[in-house]
């Protein structure tokens, strides 16, 4: 049986359907024994434990919507022979289009100054001044799918500087983009105007902004999360937005909780623009990434190589 252990968007649920396959949808009672006798799996953002992967032994395949697989237990599903894949690429421009919209909504203090309209504080315009964009140097860490779409944006729009960062990715990776290639994240911190995350988040990039990353930034530089909580130490870009060392931040990933809860200190800040872990959400993505999601599953199932193999 497949189980769709998510709310998807219905186009991958249609095709299952006109494929003939049952398949118990989300919220149905019966999901809740799913370990009993799924073959297939559909996830986003659902966690899967070793636990999980012990308790299913029919399952052959995790099929993800997305590419974050950090909800998933890798070494397990390897453990057990399950295949696990995603859908790299399709969500890729609707991600980057949020991380220019929070940086330019941070720099223009769009969201600030909606707040203060709506509950009608009085607004002396030259104290809120915002920061041009034009010409700008923007750091990426991590120049994958969609930190390479961002800087195109950045630089299409603005023709921003574009720093890159990103140790893994081939020589001449962005052929098309003008960059600098960055070797040491030091030389990174102080020259740049937004910092853009576009990394997993894994042993290595957990807290890769960390509290010295901040405090060797410019006061007037922006920090922008479209990636995954953890990436950033929220502790010391508190404190830094309490002593004024940053402009802003744009952030749609956070430590605990997507959204994450009122009494996240972040949230406490006019210049903090948040947003509940919705980079992939247009209408347009949702409906290509279920269809992915679902089609990879099948062709798996159907004894093919995944399209995208995480494991
Ligand atoms: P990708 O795999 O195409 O790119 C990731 C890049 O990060 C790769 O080029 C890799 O070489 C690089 N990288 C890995 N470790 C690094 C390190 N230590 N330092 C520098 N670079 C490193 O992935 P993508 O599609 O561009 O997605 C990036 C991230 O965005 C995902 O991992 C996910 O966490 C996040 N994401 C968020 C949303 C959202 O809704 N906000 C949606 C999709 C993805």
């Amino acid at each position: 049986m497949i189980y769709v252990l998510d709310a998807f968007e219905p186009s991958g649920l249609q095709y299952l359907a006109d494929q003939n396959q049952s398949f118990v949808p989300f919220g149905d009672p019966r999901g809740i024994n799913w370990h009993q006798d799924a073959v297939g799996i559909m996830i986003r953002g659902s966690q899967l434990s070793a636990d999980d992967f012990a308790r299913a032994r029919k399952l052959k395949v995790v099929s993800k919507q997305g590419v974050g697989v950090d909800n998933i237990a890798l070494s397990a599903a390897r453990e057990h022979g399950v295949i696990v894949c995603n859908t790299p690429g399709i969500n890729s421009a609707a991600v980057a289009e949020l991380a220019f919209t929070l940086a330019m909504a941070v720099a223009r203090r769009v969201s600030e100054f909606d707040r203060m309209i709506r509950s009608g504080s009085k607004i002396v315009r030259p104290r809120y001044l915002g920061r041009a964009m034009h010409g700008k140097t923007i750091g990426f860490i991590g120049m994958g799918n969609i930190g390479t779409q961002a800087a195109r944006l950045f630089r299409g729009a603005f023709d921003c500087r574009i720093l890159a960062y990103d140790p893994y990715a081939p020589m001449g990776h962005w052929g098309d983009i003008p960059h600098v290639r960055i070797a040491d994240l030091e030389e990174l911190w102080p020259q740049v105007d937004v910092l853009s995350l576009h990394v997993p988040l894994t042993d290595t990039t957990r807290n890769i902004v960390d509290r010295a990353a901040i405090a060797r930034m410019k006061p007037s530089a922006i920090i922008i999360n479209v990636s995954r909580g953890g990436l950033i130490d929220e502790l010391a870009l508190a404190d830094a937005l309490r002593d004024g060392k940053l402009f802003g931040a744009g952030l749609d990933a956070f430590e605990e909780g997507e959204p994450p809860s009122r009494s996240n200190p972040l949230l406490a800040f006019p210049n903090v623009l948040a947003t509940p872990h919705a980079g992939a959400g247009t209408i347009e993505t949702q409906a290509d990434s279920s269809l992915a999601t679902a089609r990879q599953l099948l062709h798996v199932l159907a004894g093919n190589e995944p399209f995208h193999r995480v494991v």
